[in-house]
């Protein structure tokens, strides 16, 4: 049900088709936090090719540097040594406007939802779409903020504060946010670490369906074992270095196998 796959991207790219453009490119990717005394290096030598449309699970022990990995294929961070290529632009070197253009097309949800608690479902999701005005049609704002919560299931609790939410809610509503400006590229960090078995499921099965009906690119931290099944592709970080990069082939037989295979995953 597996095929496991060589890490070593640089000699043979996972690729769904060989002329597809990778929507992430990462050759040779070193980081490091702190200088001198200070100096970490968290990551070592990654190589990553990350297709349109799939769906790749990142997992890893604590501290092993998934959310440092996200954050520099996100521009949240300028890379040090190697290359990183996101929807085609390299990152490197890239001047902050360029980077804040790219962040435009990435759609970040993180653990904590980091939701304006002040403000109604569609105005926290309408800061996306203020940010970035790009239209889709002349739908306005406000309009296409309620129309993609509708999609989340919240259409009604569209004028309601996230006080008034439950954990999936939010989580949702973050969601929302982030798929609002349509980006190619959604980054998540254990979007379902807070959220209860069913909230869980029905956040990663959103994130699938509008993977595979818009052809996005997810790449998402996660612990979690109850969603391993939406991964076409799950990748181990252990201290720094890509252990493992495996194609799923058989999602049924993950979703439902929590014996040994689940466990070579997990930490
Ligand atoms: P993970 O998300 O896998 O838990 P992180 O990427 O958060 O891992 O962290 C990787 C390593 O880098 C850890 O040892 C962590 O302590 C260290 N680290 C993370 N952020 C910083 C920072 N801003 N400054 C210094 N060290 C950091
Ligand atoms: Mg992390």
């Amino acid at each position: 049900m597996l095929n496991t796959a060589p890490v070593n991207t640089a000699v043979a790219p996972i690729s769904l088709s060989s002329n597809v453009e990778p929507s992430v490119q990462i050759r040779n990717l070193d980081f490091h936090y702190g200088e001198g005394d200070l100096f970490k290096q968290v990551l070592f030598d990654i190589n990553l090719d990350i297709y349109p449309g799939q769906i790749v699970i990142l997992t890893g022990p604590s501290g092993s540097g998934k959310t440092t990995l996200l954050t520099l294929i996100g521009a949240l961070r300028t890379i040090q040594d190697g290359s990183l290529q996101v929807l085609g632009q390299e990152l490197r070197g890239l001047n902050p406007k360029k980077l804040v253009q790219i962040r435009k097309s990435i759609g970040f949800i993180f653990q904590a939802h980091n939701l304006f608690y002040s403000l109604t479902a569609r105005q926290n999701v309408m800061m996306s779409t203020d940010l970035y005005p790009q239209r889709h049609g002349n739908i306005a704002p406000a309009r296409q903020a309620a129309d993609i919560l509708g999609q989340m299931g919240l259409s009604e609790r569209v004028d309601y504060k996230p006080h008034a939410l439950s954990g999936g809610q939010k989580q949702r509503v973050a969601i929302a946010r982030a798929l609002v400006n349509h980006p190619k590229l959604i980054l998540a960090d254990e979007p379902t670490a807070a959220l209860d078995k069913k909230s869980g499921r029905d956040v990663v099965t959103l994130m699938q369906k509008m993977a595979k009906e818009e052809n996005i690119t997810i790449l998402m931290v996660t612990h979690d074992n109850r969603i391993l099944d939406v991964a076409d592709r799950i990748i181990n970080l252990v201290d720094g270095n890509l252990e493992s990069d495996n194609v799923v082939n058989d999602n049924q037989a993950i979703a439902s196998g929590d014996g040994a295979d689940l466990r070579t995953f997990m930490l």
